[in-house]
Formats: C-alpha cells, structure tokens, sequence
C-alpha cells in the first residue's frame, strides 16, 4: 500500500479527490502541480505541507513563493515541466498520481517510471500518444501503472479474479453524454452550456467535452488496449447511461465479470492507492433498489453521430504516431470549442482532417519522444491552421481546464 504520493494535477477534479483520499487514509503528500490555480494550490500547500510545488507559469511560482514563504519546513516552489519533473522524481515518495490534463503529463510519467515509481493514472493521453514509450519501460525500471479511470479500475478489478491469458474480450462502458440518441444533424447545433452538462459525472472542462463527442470513450480504448495487452478489435464500447457498470470482461469459458457500484470517482483513486488492500471507503454504498440502479440498459453508440469513436479505433489500428497526432489535434480541437471559436461538430471535422493530412506525410510506425513531440507540435499547428486561428490561448497550448 502506498504512504506518500506525488500529486501531478492537484487542483483538478481528480487531484481535490485525491487529496480527500489520502487525508481519510493517512497518506502523506510530497509534492503537488498545478496549472495556474494558485488560490487553490497555495491553499493545497498549506494543508497537506509537500516539500515540493509547481505551476505552470515563472510569474505564478514567484508569487507562489511570496505567499509560502512563512512555511516551515520551507516549501520549495518551481514551474513548467521541470517542476513537474522535479516533483515526479522525489525520492520519498513511493507512488505518482498523474491526473494532469492532456499530453503534457507523459515526459514526468516516464521520469517517475524510470525512478521505479508505481503510477496510478487519470491521464489517459499518456497511454494514447505514449503507450509505445511508456509501457516497455514498466518491466525494465521495476515500475508498474495502477488505473484511476473508473472504466480501467473495474477493468483491472475484474481481470484480478481471472487466470493469465483468459481474457476474451472487454466490454467497455460509456454513459453516452449529453448528446446521446442526438443525430450528427441535431449536433450541429448544441451549445459549450449543453455540452458540459453531462449526465452521471462531475468533471473538468475537457473531458466532459471529450465525453460528449466520446472522444474519451475513444482514447479510453486506446487506453485499455495498452493497459491490458488487448486489442482494440477485442474492445467494444457499450452505452450504459446508468453508469452503474463500470466495465466488463468477458472470459474465455463464456463468463463475464462486471464491477458495479454508484459513480465515485474516489473509489478508484483509493484502490489504486491501497492495492492489493481494500480499506474501508466512504462513498455511497450501492444500493439495487435504488431508482437509478432499478434499471441497467445497454445500447451500441452511434458511431455517424459520434465519429471520434471511430477515428479512435482508426489511430490505434495504425498505431505509430497516429494517435498522438489524433490526441494533439483534439487536445486543441476541444480548447478551440471550450472558448467558442469552433462549434461542436467541428471538433471531429478537425481531428480527421489532421489525421488525414499526417498519414500522407510525416507517419512513423516507430518513434521516438522527440519524434512524438515534434508530430504533436505539428497536429496543434494544423488544427490552428485550418481555423484560421494565431494562437488558441495565451501559451498557445489549449485544452486545460
Ligand atoms: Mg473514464
């Protein structure tokens, strides 16, 4: 079991779920990042006392270590990815949460991996641009990836009562989102308020959106192909608005094994902390009579409607840096509609034509971090490209929430 972490994303939803889990458990925190909350992760710093913090941005840091200053033990403040780094890579801490947003978090996952560290992952874009980097690395550094996505996490706890190599296929739930049983037309013309009201989580600003597009069932496929060792033919996505099921598997003898319970994303968190221990947890306990537990559906998700689900399958068949370039242009595709430059539809429309585009030219089947970064830079300049837009944000890198 884990007694201190490192926490990569300490203000998102995630990371404020981590905290509260690792304060019930006892579990000591070494250091916290953060974008450019510094309200919250000063308020963090106080509470938990990591040695460590980093944000985004030098002018935040600074003022970050005005305010910390009377702090004892002295709490030592940096920014940027070397930040990020540094507080990955801190001796004392046994596991690294990786809840940050986007790409962004993949070069300090693989610092930690390479420090011997366990993960436990929220940040799924590490696996879906990175899988090819990060997963050869796990046997070499002794190092291990323990699942926060609920999805992984029941994946991970089915497959737990299951002997070596018996896994036939994966049965992936989705809730469906807000638009679920809209037609591709209807979509045209949802707006940002709609498509962040989504129906069975609470969560931050791009993956709500990916959930509605079910970009984030998409690169959850991806995901669970690295995760596993499965692939993505053997992985089908089912909507399930109830969102009670939170995966399944289906066995080589027939059986399937589903893990159930209300949504709470500190489940998952827990257990990836305490694994192979199951400690007492605080959530809503499950109740079948329950109104919302009444009644489990199951529908196919529409995939002419939704066409990033597809696009999703697509990269991962072609591999190479396929999805990278898929999870870049999203990445900015998503930040573009979350500020209102683009509308919904369009997020798709982009995404494909810069897969497109990069599978005419610039494709590598093998590659490098250098080579991902550099194809990921040039799928962010694309999507600015074709919308006309300079920058999508102040520093250029859309997409956080
Ligand atoms: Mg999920």
């Amino acid at each position: 079991m884990t007694k201190s972490i490192v926490l990569l994303g300490s203000t998102g939803s995630i990371g404020r779920q981590t905290l509260e889990v690792c304060e019930r458990m006892g579990i000591r925190v070494c250091a916290l990042t953060a974008g450019r909350s510094l309200d919250l992760i000063c308020e963090q710093a106080r509470r938990y006392h990591p040695q460590l913090v980093s944000v985004a941005r030098e002018s935040d840091a600074a003022e970050l270590r005005q305010r910390l200053a009377d702090c004892r033990p002295a709490i030592t403040v940096m920014h940027g990815q070397a930040g990020n780094i540094a507080a990955a890579t801190i001796p004392e801490a046994d596991t690294v949460v990786a809840a940050m947003v986007g790409v962004a978090g993949l070069e300090p996952v693989l610092a930690a991996i390479r420090c011997g560290r366990t993960i436990a992952l929220a940040n799924k874009e590490t696996l879906v641009a990175g899988g090819a980097l990060v997963m050869p690395l796990l046997s070499r550094y002794n190092s291990r990836i323990y699942p926060v996505d609920s999805e992984h996490s029941a994946i991970w706890q089915c497959l737990a009562a299951a002997p070596p190599k018996s896994l036939r296929r994966i049965l992936l739930t989705a809730s469906g989102g807000p638009f679920r049983g809209r037609s591709r037309q209807e979509l045209n013309h949802v707006t940002l308020a709609q498509a962040l009201n989504h129906p069975t989580w609470r969560m931050g600003g791009k993956i709500t959106i990916d959930s509605a597009t079910l970009m984030n069932k998409g690169l959850e496929v991806i995901e669970a192909s690295w995760l596993f060792d499965c692939p993505t033919e053997k992985i089908e996505v089912v909507v399930h608005p109830q969102s009670i099921i939170h995966s399944m598997v289906e066995l080589q003898d027939g059986s399937v094994l589903a893990q159930m319970g209300f949504p709470d994303m500190k489940l998952p968190i827990q257990l990836a902390l305490t694994w192979p221990r199951r400690l007492p947890g605080d959530g809503r306990p499950f109740n079948p009579f329950d109104r919302q537990a009444g009644t489990l559906t199951f529908e196919q998700p529409d995939r002419q409607a939704f066409p990033l689900l597809q696009l999703a399958y697509d990269a991962a068949k072609a591999g190479g840096t396929l999805p990278a370039v898929m999870n870049a242009a999203n990445e900015v595709a998503v930040g573009l509609f979350l500020q209102e430059r683009i509308t919904f539809t369009v997020i798709a429309d982009l995404v494909r034509q810069v897969m497109d585009r990069h599978m005419q030219s610039g494709f590598m089947t093998a590659f490098t971090f250098d080579d991902m970064m550099e194809q990921d830079r040039w799928a962010r300049g694309q999507v600015l490209h074709l919308t006309g837009q300079t920058s999508a944000s102040e520093d250029g890198r859309p997409g956080g929430c």
